[in-house]
Formats: structure tokens, C-alpha cells, sequence
């Protein structure tokens, strides 16, 4: 088999059980929308923003370099880099 078969079939199985598992779990009681058909929840939840766009320290050193460092680090240097 090859590795494209296997991943393939993997995949399958992981589908058909989901299917297996959301048909054999008792609809949610709670609101049935009316009009929107049940979105298609994929496996990811919202992907959280990117650590390297968290918020940085942003001191400023003498010749005018920004810290890289996350916002209120630990370390008690700056670093520009
Ligand atoms: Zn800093």
C-alpha cells in the first residue's frame, strides 16, 4: 500500500466515523435553525492569531531598534534583533 492509500484510507475511516458518531448522537434539542443547513464543521476551530503577532514590547533602544520581545517579558533585557 502506498502511502498515499494509506493516508487516503486513514481519512476515510476518520470520516466515516464522525459520520457514525454525529448520526448515532442525539440531535442538539436546543434551537434547530429554520434556514441555515448545518455548517460544516471542519476539524479546526478558529485558529488563534499567530504568537509572532502578539503584542511586543516595542522598547525603544538608544539607536532607535524596537524590542522583539513579547509585551511586558520576563527577562530584564530588551532585545532587538
Ligand atoms: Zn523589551
Amino acid at each position: 500500500m502506498s502511502k498515499m492509500d494509506n493516508l487516503r484510507a486513514m481519512r476515510e475511516a476518520r470520516y466515516a466515523e464522525a459520520q457514525k458518531r454525529s448520526a448515532a448522537a442525539p440531535a442538539k434539542p436546543a434551537v434547530k435553525a429554520p434556514v441555515a443547513p448545518p455548517a460544516a464543521t471542519t476539524k479546526k476551530a478558529s485558529p488563534e492569531p499567530a504568537a509572532a503577532t502578539e503584542e511586543l514590547c516595542g522598547h525603544r533602544n538608544m539607536s532607535g531598534r524596537t524590542c522583539t520581545r513579547e509585551s511586558g517579558h520576563a527577562a530584564k533585557s530588551h532585545r532587538y534583533s
